[in-house]
């Protein structure tokens, strides 16, 4: 082999570690499930590359997962032969952390002091790789890419820097080696070189994982004589392919954990299987906390797709909307072709009938929380409300639905937020118009001057403070036969008709006025007219129905329009 060289982590992939070799993390078995599922990822990997390229050299004649403990040198290995990595992958993968969101995940956990939120907060990133560092401090990586020649060892105390060289030989996969560390150092340490111990940890969080996963186990018969052997320690049974009643909840929560890299619980739970014309499964995942790239570029890894229990592809973009992004989860189809590609996926007509019944799935099920658990579904659009909201815009089919599970600020209540029926139901006799306003925050729009008539008359206002609004409120015409009016623009008629011929009274009293003042300000409004709708403030610039709404223009100028 040649020269290790040494490099020194990325500045925050080094304080990620840091975290994670002082153990803020109390659930430290996590590591084992981390490693399973990156070999179980690496696996799925191999088994597609074989596919799609049948010139590659690899061997694929018995993927497996195999972990080794070795008790006199106090080390645990778990090995696997799929893809593996090559030199530079190595680098770029295990040495920086190239996750978006690592910062704002760094500097949200400086600022609190509360254990618990600062568990909740690692556990939304996700430490996959680096979560080894809580049970061991030092740890070696041996792995070769499928179809390359020469391997790489990379070898960290996990303190700041780490060392990758080149080897000559090395077995197809990856072996990640960890050098557990001294237990009376750490008492909260199970003994992870103990076979017992370990089958319990993959019962209990990876015995779903499609790839066996292997162990040398002891057993000891009636005799007292000891014989140990290589067994399968996981069932391997694919979850979405059981039948409901027969899935116990921790199973669904430790799959969700390993397809979506998220560590907390998902919030809902959707399994559902199609027969007939098209035959597939579904089990799909809402996650009970936004993660940190939701409205990022680089945000990925919705649905995975298999066909026939075989992994095809993460991230499967024709499975769901873009507004539905957040949903996690597998969808196997029995009846197509496992060379599919992304470009046949989007001509199907099968996918696109999967799709159209996941989004409704998705929907209702956000429906009947909203129905049978108000606190969840608060907690749901807490999280995701603005980006189901996305889909006001271009899923013209699901608007209706949309509206239904929305909910809004609103000056009827300062602590929750309200639904569009609890509006109706709540509107003054004879207002045909859920009236709103839009703007960058609630304190904002609430002391806007546009609002105080409203207030005076107790007639509720659904303040929109989210970007989004702004956008589908312009292209949403109605809900339930009422139209959505914007309180900033137009005329808004509060009073009753003028029919003692009052305001043209008033109007020819303040003719001379009304006039100087347009002259005055011709160069920045169009009329300037009398308004009813104040009560306390002298005046209020409003914009024209078909203007753009103030947040609209401020995003178009800043870009560059
Ligand atoms: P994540 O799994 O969320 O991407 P990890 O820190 O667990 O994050 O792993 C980082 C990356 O390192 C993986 O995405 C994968 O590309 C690579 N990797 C980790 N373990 C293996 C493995 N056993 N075989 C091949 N690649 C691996
Ligand atoms: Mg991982």
């Amino acid at each position: 082999s040649t020269q290790a060289e040494t490099f020194e982590f990325q500045a925050e992939s080094r304080k990620l570690l840091q975290l994670m070799v002082h153990a803020i993390y109390s659930n430290k078995d996590t590591f084992l499930r981390e490693l399973v599922s990156n070999a179980s990822d690496a696996l799925d990997k191999v088994r597609l590359e074989s596919f799609r390229d049948k010139d590659l050299e690899v061997d694929t004649s018995d993927p497996h997962i195999l972990i080794e403990a070795d008790k006199e040198h106090r080390t645990l290995t778990v090995r696997d032969n799929g893809i593996g990595m090559s030199r530079d992958e190595v680098q770029d993968l295990i040495g920086t952390i190239a996750k978006s969101g690592t910062a704002e995940l760094l500097q949200q956990l400086k600022e609190t002091q509360d254990g618990a939120a600062a568990q909740e907060l690692i556990g939304q990133f996700g430490l996959g790789f680096y979560a080894s560092f809580m049970v061991a401090d030092r740890v070696t990586l041996l792995t070769r890419r499928a179809g390359e020649s020469t391997g790489t060892r990379w070898d960290s105390t996990g303190e700041g820097t780490y060392t990758i060289e080149t080897v000559e030989e090395a077995p197809q996969g990856t072996a990640v080696t960890l050098h557990l560390k001294a237990e009376d150092q750490e008492d909260s340490l199970l003994d992870y070189t103990d076979s017992t111990t370990i089958t319990g940890i993959i019962k209990r969080y990876s015995d779903f994982i499609s790839w066996p996963i292997r162990m040398e186990v002891e057993h000891t018969d009636s005799e007292g004589e000891t014989t140990r052997q290589i067994e399968t320690i996981n069932s391997m049974k694919a979850l979405w392919a059981r039948p409901k009643e027969e899935v116990a909840e921790e199973e669904y929560r430790e799959f969700y954990k390993h397809i979506s890299h998220d560590w907390n619980d998902p919030l809902e739970t959707i399994h559902l299987r199609a027969e007939g014309t098209i035959e597939y499964q579904a089990l799909l995942f809402i996650p009970s906390v936004a993660p940190f790239d939701l409205f990022t570029r680089d945000h990925k890894r919705g649905v995975q797709l298999y066909v026939k229990r075989v992994f095809i592809m993460d991230d499967c973009e024709e499975l769901l909307p873009e507004y539905l992004r957040f949903v996690k989860g597998v969808v196997d189809a029995q009846d197509l072709s496992l060379n599919v590609s992304r470009e046949i996926l989007q001509q199907d007509r099968q996918i696109q009938m999967m799709r159209k019944r996941l989004v409704k799935k998705v929907l209702s099920t956000v429906k009947d929380m909203m129905s049978q658990d108000p606190e969840r579904y608060a907690k749901f659009w807490d999280q995701f409300g603005q980006a189901v909201k996305e889909g006001l815009l271009n899923d013209v089919d699901n608007r209706e639905q949309i509206l239904e599970i929305a909910s809004f600020e609103s000056t009827h209540d300062a602590e929750n937020k309200t639904t569009l029926r609890e509006y109706i139901e709540r509107m003054k006799d004879g207002q045909d118009s859920i009236y709103y306003i839009t703007g960058g925050s609630r304190s904002k729009v609430e002391n806007s001057p546009h609002i105080e008539a409203f207030r005076d008359k107790g007639m509720e206002v659904l303040l929109l403070t989210d970007p989004v609004d702004e956008m589908w409120v312009e292209s949403v015409p109605e809900f339930d036969g009422k139209r959505f009016q914007s309180i900033a623009k137009g005329q808004v008629d509060l009073d009753e008709q003028d029919e003692d011929g009052k305001d043209s009274e008033r109007q020819q009293e303040f003719a001379d006025v009304l006039s100087w003042m347009s002259t005055k300000l011709a160069e920045d409004v169009k009329e300037v007219r009398l308004s009813s709708r104040l009560s306390t403030s002298p005046a209020c610039v409003v914009g024209d129905n078909n203007d753009m709404g103030p947040t609209l223009e401020k995003m178009y100028r800043a870009m560059g329009h």
